[in-house]
């Protein structure tokens, strides 16, 4: 008797240690879940349907809803937007230190380009983006260069003086490549893209295929990665595809007509269409790959997630989600996976690797 109560014991004790280390092995799952935010379409969506003002407004309220999470942010720009009224907005997001990434000058379906447009859709923005980090720096004058050459004249005589110093502080391999003396015609395409190739990127250097299509065929997908490794980029492909865009326009439709219970049903509609997402890409690599990969959200810079995002990033903390950088993320092996699709269609790298469309 005494024997089998014994017996007991040891069976409850070992149930007990087993529901004991089935939980934190749980715990531990839960909290290795993690998510890179990617915010596409800089310096906001629509610029000719949203003023300035609002459009800083937006980009505002998107940081600020980062910062309640302590949440960085890899912001792609379209680099023809990069100008006038949308460089307030940039400012506001760079700011705040995220960091800007090239989404295409013109925000192109690359499945309808040829591999010379490609390049050179990368490069204006290229030459964008480093035309604008260098004002930040007040070294207009050594950026004066690219098709839009107007947009630097605001900055006074002082403050180049005063910028040019600051910008020598700053190491930069690029900053050399692009110097040219004032009236001097600007330098062809090839000649630029010949100087950078082989030249360490002052730092990484990320682009966003618009739409997420990277080529219908498997030629043109390689000539795209050929021109971005040429020019140090790195393709952020996204595992958690979402459809923000949809309900955005719906939502801003709703507050035009001035409907606010529509525009609500809309946010509530949004939040759990990113809940679905993020749960259905999260089993797909646990079916695909058989563990958790560091994710990578697809958001665009528009009004719903300026209303919503602080919402959205409580759920994930909520959940045991940690929100991490996309250097942080890539430097998982997933991601340097070769694709096993290839086609017009904008996908998950989750589901171009296992093509399971
Ligand atoms: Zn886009």
């Amino acid at each position: 008797m005494v024997v089998k109560f014994r017996q007991f014991i040891w069976r409850m004790l070992l149930l007990f240690w087993a529901v004991c280390f089935a939980q934190i092995g749980l715990a531990r799952m839960a909290a290795a879940q993690q998510v890179a935010i990617t915010i596409d379409d800089l310096p906001y969506v629509m610029p000719s349907r949203v003023s300035p003002e609002e459009g800083a407004l937006i980009t505002q309220q998107v940081v600020v809803a980062l910062a309640a999470y302590d949440a960085p942010a890899l912001g792609f720009a379209v680099g023809q937007n990069m100008q006038g009224a949308g460089v307030q907005a940039l400012n506001v997001f760079a700011g705040a230190g995220h960091p800007l990434g090239n989404h295409s000058w013109s925000h192109p379906d690359f499945g309808e380009l040829s591999a010379w447009a490609f390049r050179r859709e990368l490069l204006r923005t290229d030459r964008q983006l480093s035309k604008w980090s260098a004002d930040q720096l007040g070294a207009a004058d050594v950026w004066a260069f690219g098709a839009s050459g107007g947009l630097f004249e605001e900055t006074g005589a002082a403050e180049i003086g005063a910028g040019s110093q600051e910008a020598q502080k700053v190491p930069s391999g690029q900053k050399l490549t692009v110097k040219k003396p004032t009236g001097q015609k600007p330098a062809g395409q090839k000649l630029v893209e010949k100087k950078l190739a082989g030249q360490k990127p002052a730092g990484q250097k990320w682009f966003r295929f618009p739409y997420l299509r990277e080529g219908k065929s498997a030629a043109q997908r390689d000539a795209g990665a050929k021109a971005l490794a040429k020019q140090g980029y790195r393709n952020v492909p996204v595992t958690i595809d979402t459809d923000d865009w949809v309900y955005n326009d719906q939502y801003m439709k709703a507050l035009a007509d001035g409907n606010a219970v529509k525009a609500l049903e809309i946010g509530a509609a949004y939040l759990a269409h990113m809940q679905e997402r993020t749960a259905h890409f999260d089993a797909l690599a646990q079916k695909v790959l058989g563990r958790e990969v560091p994710h990578i959200l697809l958001l665009h810079m528009n009004k719903i997630n300026a209303d919503y995002l602080e919402e959205l990033l409580g759920w994930y903390a909520q959940e045991g989600w940690q929100f991490v950088s996309v250097d942080k993320a890539m430097q998982d092996a997933f991601y340097d996976l070769p694709d096993v699709y290839v086609g017009p269609k904008g996908l998950s790298k989750l589901e171009r690797v296992h093509a399971v469309q």
